[in-house]
């Protein structure tokens, strides 16, 4: 058994969002040090950090310097160059680590090692050539998904194909970058398993629980999710499975469809904490967060027990469309907890905080969280705002760079 790193020991972060934040809350809590590494300064995590490094991922001088002050190291996004990762992990453990990053941060590797090690996954087929997606459409028949390989997150950087007429265009959308064609799931729901894996192995998980999208964007997570216990046990074993096969250290969560006869499909992996598991903050005897510091300290990991029935509901920025959201009105309701990340710019589709409710049963909670999230609109009103655009300006397709399109289309301040 290794020695743990204990309370007073500087932690790293990879990244500088609201994960980043959250898990340096519960650090600091245990009495721990935070610094994080990421190109931007003032950030969701560098406003709790101790301190904040700001440098490009791929600058490894930066990178050694980050290590060279830090017990350990982990993240909250999981798109770090191999190389970065690498220099660190020459100096201080990186968990999860490199292997973990490497086959999650790509959609094509990710499905492969899935299908490869008996995960239920889509059908799906890798796309470099206008040839090779007319071959794909052909064996896996329409709609269809196409997303690029890597850098996709919320929807981001994929397009359905439902006539053969899209094909052309949505390929020329692409610009030739790798890319995963998927059979389309018709599923009757999407589930999630927020676990965690220690350094010795032990497994910890919060159950599953039901999200809904819009826009491909989280929504609502309700905890946990009504669906048989046998459909429980299944998602359970699945993603303790694939934290074992990915040798995960630290917390993961597993996202899946359900299909209209219950089946279980795998639809991505994140080797970090997720939006799906913030419910556990307030609702769980062990948040997420407190347990990503335990096992990425290699302490043994705390309790997952959930004390009520609780549900999430996401704050993008569209809800400051007509001004500053009106927060008592939310505060107003007593089992809600208000959680803002310190984003300074709110944009259409950007994760600014989220709410959380309990109740006396999953419904409750829903009702709560939901009828919170109106209340903060309720005096200045808010109108639907854009929320997707297209790859080549294609406003039904999702591109990698929706952010600066709303940053050039939108202005709140
Ligand atoms: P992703 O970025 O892969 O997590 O996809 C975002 C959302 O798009 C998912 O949560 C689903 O709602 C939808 N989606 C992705 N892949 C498929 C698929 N193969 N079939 C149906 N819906 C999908």
């Amino acid at each position: 058994m290794r020695t743990p790193i204990l309370p007073g020991a500087t932690l790293g972060v990879l990244g500088s969002g609201q994960l980043g934040r959250m898990f340096a809350i519960a650090a600091r809590q245990m009495g721990y040090r935070i610094h994080t590494f990421s190109p931007d300064a003032h950030t969701p995590t560098g406003q709790v950090a101790d301190r904040e490094i700001i440098a490009p991922y791929n600058d490894l001088d930066a990178a050694c310097r980050f290590a060279a002050g830090v017990g350990v190291v982990t993240l909250e996004f999981e798109n770090i160059p191999t190389a970065t990762v690498e220099a660190i992990a020459a100096a201080v453990p990186v968990r999860p680590g490199g292997a973990a990053l490497h086959t999650t941060q790509h959609r094509l590797r990710e499905k492969t090692f899935l299908r490869g090690a008996g995960f239920p996954v889509t059908s799906f087929r890798a796309v470099t050539t206008l040839a090779e997606l007319r071959a794909g459409l052909a064996a896996l028949g329409y709609p269809a998904v196409l997303k690029t390989a890597d850098f996709g997150y919320d929807g981001k950087g994929q397009a359905k194909i439902t006539t053969p007429e899209e094909v052309e265009a949505t390929y020329a959308a692409f610009a030739g970058r790798a890319a995963i064609l998927e059979a389309w799931v018709p599923f009757e729901r999407e589930v999630s398993v927020v676990a965690a894996r220690g350094v010795d192995g032990a497994f910890a998980h919060y159950g599953i629980v039901e999200n809904t999208h819009a826009h491909h964007i989280l929504d609502t997570t309700v905890a946990s999710a009504t669906v048989p216990p046998a459909t429980a046990q299944e998602a359970v074993a699945i993603a303790r499975g694939v934290l074992d096969a990915l040798d995960v250290v630290g917390v993961a969560c597993v996202e899946f469809f359900v299909t209209g006869a219950g089946a279980l499909l795998v639809n991505e992996i994140a080797p970090r904490p997720h939006n799906s598991g913030h419910w556990t903050i307030d609702a769980c005897v062990t948040s997420q967060f407190s347990q990503q510091v335990r096992a990425v300290c290699g302490l043994p990991l705390g309790a997952t027990e959930q004390l009520r029935p609780a549900a999430m509901a996401n704050l993008l920025g569209d809800l400051w469309e007509g001004g500053e959201p009106d927060w008592a009105a939310a505060c107003a309701f007593p089992a809600v907890k208000l959680h803002l990340y310190g984003k300074e710019t709110p944009r259409p589709g950007r994760k600014m905080g989220h709410l959380t409710a309990t109740g006396a049963t999953t419904a409750d909670a829903l009702q709560t969280v939901r009828a919170a999230r109106d209340a903060l609109t309720r005096v200045h009103g808010s109108r639907p705002m854009p929320r997707s655009v297209g790859i080549a300006g294609d406003p039904d397709l999702n591109g990698a760079d929706a952010e600066d399109w709303y940053r050039t289309n939108f202005r709140h301040e």
